[in-house]
This record gives structure tokens, sequence and C-alpha cells, in this order.
């Protein structure tokens, strides 16, 4: 749904993304009386919408499913005024607003007006491309250890992967699983020196070398993945309840290339206040350079957002006090 195809009025803020980040944002923004749109990804979703359950935000005791969570996000940001649209936004350029300097964000046919501009596309992990892994994304197959971790005690388990991020998640596994696999397509590892010490020293884990997964299978649940040599071309089965997948995290920032300063994995650069490289644009969640990924950050990133862009927007009207 597009709200309106070409604004006349800017926007007081314009968030661009609906997953935990943006709809914070939205909430703290429309509830300070800004007049905000939240634009969310026509050909993407929130990464928490594809999560089974989430057992870890605070305040949920037993949990709640991701797609729920995000929806009641959304009402709550809603019953404060927030508006939504969806499309995928492709860029912004700089525009005047009756001497408000602002932004125009182009999204699809659709044209949005604003004075600040909030980021949060997010981030998407990286597939293996391979038959079921969709299918069984929530039901064993896994892109976050800290999240689905706990589901697998007693459990044997596989990480795919040879990097920092699969050895640490790895790690963190021995904590609840009986047996982790570390599936890997090299001889050896790239991760770190130290994580790979800590890894082979570590007898609940195992590792299949120059191996990759040829498919997932099971019924309704993951129940074994196959694995072929990469040198010899053999496969075999590894009974395993849970696959974590660490391949890689892409930033969604394309369309911000050249526009705002990205780190080398091009990730979004925030100071404290989300502040970006520039002035009156803000950017929170995953698709910001930080340590630690989760719907409790993001949250936190877009509540940040909102006040910083409140802060900018009140000073541009002279409002400010
Ligand atoms: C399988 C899985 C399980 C997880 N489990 C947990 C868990 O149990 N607990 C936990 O705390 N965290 C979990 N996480 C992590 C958590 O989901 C993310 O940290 C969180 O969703 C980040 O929120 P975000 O708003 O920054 O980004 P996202 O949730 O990714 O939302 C990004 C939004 O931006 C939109 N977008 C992207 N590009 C564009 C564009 N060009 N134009 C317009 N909109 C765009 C998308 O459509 C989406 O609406 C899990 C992640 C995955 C993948």
């Amino acid at each position: 749904m597009v709200e309106e195809a070409v604004s006349t009025q800017p926007y007081d803020v314009v968030i661009i993304g609906g997953g935990p980040a943006g709809l914070t944002a939205g909430m703290y923004a429309a509830r300070a009386n800004l007049r905000t749109l939240a634009i969310a990804g026509e050909t993407s979703v929130s990464q928490v919408t594809i999560t089974d359950i989430v057992e870890n935000y605070p305040g949920i005791p037993g949990g709640i499913n991701g797609f729920e969570l995000a929806e009641r996000f959304k009402t709550q940001a809603v019953e404060f005024g927030l508006q939504t649209a969806s499309g995928d936004v492709t860029g912004l350029v700089r525009k005047d607003w009756g001497g408000l300097a602002g932004w125009e964000i182009a999204a699809g046919e659709a044209r949005y007006g604003a004075l600040s501009v909030v980021v949060a596309t997010g981030a998407t992990w990286r597939r293996l491309g391979i038959p079921s892994e969709e299918r069984f994304i929530g039901r064993g197959v896994s892109f976050c250890a800290t999240c689905d971790g706990p589901f697998y005690r007693n459990r044997e388990v596989a990480v795919v992967g040879g990097g920092d991020t699969a050895i640490q998640e790895a790690l963190f596994l021995t904590r609840f699983a009986k047996k982790v696999t570390v599936i890997h397509r090299r001889d050896r590892l790239r991760a770190t020196g130290i994580l790979q010490k800590r890894a082979f020293a570590n007898d609940k884990i195992a590792f299949a070398w120059n191996s990759v997964v040829e498919s997932i299978d099971g019924l309704d649940l993951v129940q074994a993945v196959r694995l072929r040599d990469v040198k010899t071309g053999q496969t075999r089965d590894l009974a395993v309840s849970g696959l974590f997948i660490f391949v890689g995290l892409t930033p969604n920032t394309a369309p911000f290339q050249g526009a705002l300063a990205l780190d080398a994995g091009g990730y979004i650069q925030v100071d404290a206040n989300m502040q970006t490289s520039v002035p009156g644009v803000f950017a929170c969640g995953d698709c910001t350079a930080k340590r630690f990924r989760q719907v409790v950050t993001a949250c936190g990133d877009g509540a940040t957002a909102a006040f910083s862009a409140q802060l900018h927007v009140e000073e541009l009207k002279g409002e400010a006090y």
C-alpha cells in the first residue's frame, strides 16, 4: 500500500524499514507528535517475522512468535499516529521544503518528503541457496545461536562456516548441544587464532572439512543434512536437529552507498545518538555498524534515533527549547 504517490508537504520524520528498529522509532516519533511515516520494504521482510519464537524480548515470559511480535510493534505505533506505507526505497536526495532543508525519498514511483530520515533497513543473512533451506527456517535451520541455541539442549547440531562468527557461535552452542559439527568447505578455518584454539580444544566440537551441505532433510523439522566432500565428490548423511548457517550477513544499505558513510562491511556508521555522517539522517538497528544484533538492541537504537530526529526537526523549525 502506497499512502500518497507524491507528498506535497514533508513528513517530520520518514523511517525506512518496518522491523523492530523502524517501528520503535515510529512509535517514539509519532508519540512526540511528529508527522511520521514508516516505509516497509515491498520485496523484503523484517527478520523477526521469520523467527518462530522470540524468547529473549523482555516482558514476554514464555516467548512470542516473531510475526506476532512485529504486528504488536506496528499496532502500538499506529495507535500513536504512525502512518505506514510499503515500497522499496532506492535512494534519497536533498530537497528544500519552503526554506527548511530536508529530503525526498524515492520508493518505486512514489516520492516522500521528509525533514529528517531514519534508516532502519536491517540486514539479510546469506543463504546457502540449497533446496529446503527456506522451508526449514525456524524448523531447525537458524542464523542465530543466541536466539535459538537454548532449543537444542542435549541434541546434535551443525554449524556451516569457518569464519569468526561461525566459530564463536559453535563455541556458544556447546553450552547446550551434545555435539556441534562445524561444516567448512576448506581444510582449515578462517577464524582468528584464539577462536580456533578454543574450538580445537573443545571436545564437543567436531569438524567436517572440505564439505558443503547439499541438502537438508526431515519431515516437519530438520533431521539430517547431506554433506558432499568437495575433493572426492562423496556424499554422506549427518544426523542433526539443528543447522546454524553463518556464511555472512549483508546489511540492506545499497540504496545509501555514496550518500552515507558506511564501514568496510557496508554497515551505516552512527554515533551514540544514531546520527549518521549526514545531519538530519539517522540510522538504527541491524543496518548499523555495531556488535550485537537483536530485537531488543534494534528497539533501543530505534528509540534513540527517533529522539535525535525529534531534536533535529525542532531545531530546524525553530521550536527547540
Ligand atoms: C532466523 C532469525 C531468528 C532470530 N531470532 C531472534 C531472537 O530470538 N531474538 C532476538 O532478539 N533477535 C533474533 N533475531 C535477530 C532479529 O530478528 C534482528 O536483530 C532484528 O529483527 C533487527 O531489526 P531491524 O529492524 O534492525 O531489521 P529487520 O527486522 O531486518 O527489518 C528491516 C526492515 O527494513 C525493510 N527494508 C529493507 N530494505 C528496504 C528498502 N530498500 N526500502 C524499504 N524498506 C526496506 C524490511 O522490509 C524490514 O521491514 C533473529 C534473526 C533471524 C534471521
